[in-house]
């Protein structure tokens, strides 16, 4: 379980995240949904401990982020633009995680997990392939693989799939969803699109200028938007 507590991050002296405080149960997959600006990536990336809060506590079961190392948090990010390393095939790609890891592990083992990976993404045979060679879905799938391949106890996705056509952003998402059922890894997942956040998420958290104002189920949130600021921005999806 992830908790924040009153978290604020400041940025010079812009507030971008305002007196923020939120749970995330275990296996929960919660989507952070507001417009551009609104401070869902500077959240994510608190969770992940690529950015200090200045102010609250974001706790990981009983204990302070602040006192686990990145490495240590258990914590897979998929990033916007996914990052692939270029001059790597795909299974290198997915295997890099897990040799520069603490955790030892054989080559054989290595290369074990990145098969059972590919099954697990839908992408045999296509390792030995360089990410200039598959499609960008497929990409986003890799990028997926290579968070997954150190057994994080908690999975970030920053806008994964931003980038790409609609009738493949329906495929992923149909998609994530099953893989996080199968794996029942907790997921918290930005986006700026409300349909997606909608059709994919267990709990909606909507954000507006660095605070919370509104979260619950896809369905109460449709059914008793708060604010007029909900009722247009998911006005916006239809
Ligand atoms: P987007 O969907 O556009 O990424 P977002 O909701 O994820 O938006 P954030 O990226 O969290 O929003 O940014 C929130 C605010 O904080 C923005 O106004 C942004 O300009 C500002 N901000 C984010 N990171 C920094 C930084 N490193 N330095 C200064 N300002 C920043």
């Amino acid at each position: 379980k992830i908790r924040l507590e009153h978290v604020v991050k400041t940025f010079d002296t812009f507030r971008a995240v305002r007196d923020v405080s939120l749970d995330i149960e275990s296996g929960e997959l919660v989507a952070l949904l507001g417009p551009s600006g609104s401070g869902k990536t500077t959240i994510l990336r608190m969770v992940a401990g690529l950015e200090y809060a200045d102010g609250g506590h974001i706790y990981f079961g009983e204990q302070d982020a602040t006192d686990i190392p990145v490495r240590e948090r258990g914590v897979g990010f998929v990033f916007q633009h996914y990052a692939l390393f270029p001059h790597m095939t795909v299974a290198e790609n997915i295997a890099f995680g897990m040799k520069v890891s603490k955790v030892k592990r054989e080559k054989a083992v290595i290369a074990q997990r990145v098969e059972d990976l590919l099954r697990l993404v839908r992408l045999e045979g296509l390792g030995e392939r360089f990410p200039a060679q598959i499609s960008g879905g497929q990409r986003q799938r890799v990028a997926l693989a290579r968070a997954l391949a150190v057994d994080p106890k908690v999975l970030l996705l920053d806008e994964p799939f931003g980038a790409l056509d609609a009738a493949v952003r329906r495929d992923l998402r149909r998609w994530l969803r099953e893989i996080h059922d199968e794996l029942g890894i907790t997921t918290l997942f930005v986006t700026h699109d409300q349909e997606e956040a909608l059709d994919l998420a267990d709990r909606v958290v909507i954000l507006n200028e660095g605070t919370i104002v509104q979260e619950g189920t896809p369905e109460t949130v449709c059914r008793d938007p708060k604010s007029a600021f909900v009722t247009r921005f998911l006005g916006d999806a239809n």
